[in-house]
């Protein structure tokens, strides 16, 4: 893991590569590569034996030009302004990629969710809630989940908020629990996008999926939901890890199974079946058909890339290549689907969902599955598109061009501007 990139500052390149094949004009891609606001706050929380700690928190409001802002709230030690600008910007550019009516925006509380109690962690994000108010709602700014949140913290999430606010209005947040407004499939979402641009991928490359190898790099909700996806597709997933380390078996895992394991013991890496652990790193630069890293940001730098002997790389986590990465990889013609695109089903059933609570109609998981299907297949051709007919370097940057346009259009046609 790289600590020297600032995703930040990976953000602002990825766009600049892009806006080097438009004539978007540099003003407004200036524009582009900013949050319209940081919110910073301090939460102040009560442990459970009676004293207070300070939590230091953010959210970030990136660009509203296609809609009210959009993206999840994480909980994470790591979780600082810079990283919470980026991951707000690369929101923008998923929504705009899947071409769903939404800007982007990402929150964050700096804390390891696991040395905490519940209770803790309720009166904390009922704290982070209440301080929210006034800036999210259906049609601003709508939370959800990301790293170490999920359907808990979402219900008090819209708990707090219905609360204050003396109203019911489920669409404030996604990914709530299905009794509670959540959309069936949302859990799934951001592994079946996963598994559906790898599908693509490999048919648009003319590789068989059925006997790949595969290793996947994290094995949280992503991670392993794409893994189990990419499994019934006949692949072999050869190799997965977590943060206490990665497994390795050359016939295969059944990744439901090590999810269980994982589920019961709190990780991958005692999992019975595994011929051979090895650290994270080592599974990175496993020679696979396909490589999905599904953790954090900076898994990959431009050394480690040295290494990369994947054939495709489809990226689950949220920045995990730095872009010195990307013009290692580029260079030496390993093909990278980017997150904007291969993550973007989380952010696109969190659409679905919103779309359901604010006509109070509920679709079957059927419905929401192929709706899923059609987004994420017609945002790889937009890209495969735009790689093809403008001749561009990689499929990062067809994607960023892609979803810059969109969001230079909107921002152009809403009249305020020459
Ligand atoms: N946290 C997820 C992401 O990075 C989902 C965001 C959402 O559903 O709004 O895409």
């Amino acid at each position: 893991m790289s600590g020297e990139v600032n995703p930040f500052e990976s953000l602002q390149e990825q766009i600049d590569d892009a806006a080097a094949y438009l004539d978007a004009g540099d003003d407004v891609i200036e524009r582009l590569k900013h949050p319209e606001r940081v919110l910073e706050l301090n939460l102040s929380v009560e442990r459970d034996d009676g004293t207070v700690e300070r939590f230091e928190a953010f959210r970030s409001e990136f660009n509203g030009d296609r809609g009210p802002y959009k993206g999840g709230i994480r909980y994470h030690p790591n979780v600082s302004r810079d990283e919470v600008k980026a991951l707000s910007g690369w929101m923008v550019y998923k929504c705009a990629v899947v071409d769903i009516p939404y800007g982007g925006g990402k929150g964050g509380v700096v804390v390891n969710p696991a040395e905490y109690s519940t209770a803790e962690l309720e009166r904390m994000t009922r704290a982070f809630a209440e301080e929210l108010r006034p800036f999210i709602g259906e049609d601003t700014d709508i939370p959800a989940p990301d790293v170490n949140t999920g359907q808990r913290e979402m219900n008090w999430i819209k708990d707090t908020y219905e609360t204050l606010e003396g109203r019911t209005e489920p669409g404030v947040v996604t990914g709530k629990s299905l009794d509670t407004g959540g959309s069936e499939g949302r859990v799934e979402a951001t592994g079946r996008s996963v598994m559906l641009t790898a599908r693509e991928a490999f048919s648009y490359l003319d590789k068989e999926m059925e006997g790949a190898d595969v290793a996947v790099q994290g094995f949280g909700n992503a991670g392993s939901v794409a893994a189990s996806l990419v499994d019934d597709l006949g692949a072999d997933v050869v190799a997965v890890s977590d943060s206490s380390g990665a497994i390795y078996n050359a016939d295969g895992f059944d990744p439901r199974d090590v999810k269980q394991h994982k589920n019961e013991t709190g990780s991958v890496s005692d999992y019975a079946e595994s011929e051979e652990s090895m650290t994270n790193e080592e599974l990175l630069t496993l020679d696979v058909d396909l490589l999905i890293p599904a953790a954090l940001e900076n898994a990959i730098d431009a050394d480690l890339a040295e290494d990369v002997r994947a054939d495709v790389v489809v990226e689950a986590a949220n920045g995990p290549l730095t872009p010195g990465a990307d013009d290692v990889l580029t260079d030496a013609d390993v093909y990278v689907f980017p997150d904007i695109l291969a993550n973007a089903g989380g952010v696109t059933v969190s659409y679905f969902e919103w779309v359901q609570n604010r006509q109070r109609f509920y679709w079957p998981e059927e419905r929401v599955n192929d709706e899923l299907e059609r987004h994420i297949v017609s945002a790889f051709d937009d890209l495969t598109e735009a790689f093809e007919r403008r001749d561009l370097p990689n499929f990062r940057t067809a994607a960023y061009v892609v979803a810059v346009q969109r969001v230079v259009d909107a921002y152009r046609k809403s009249g305020n501007w020459p």
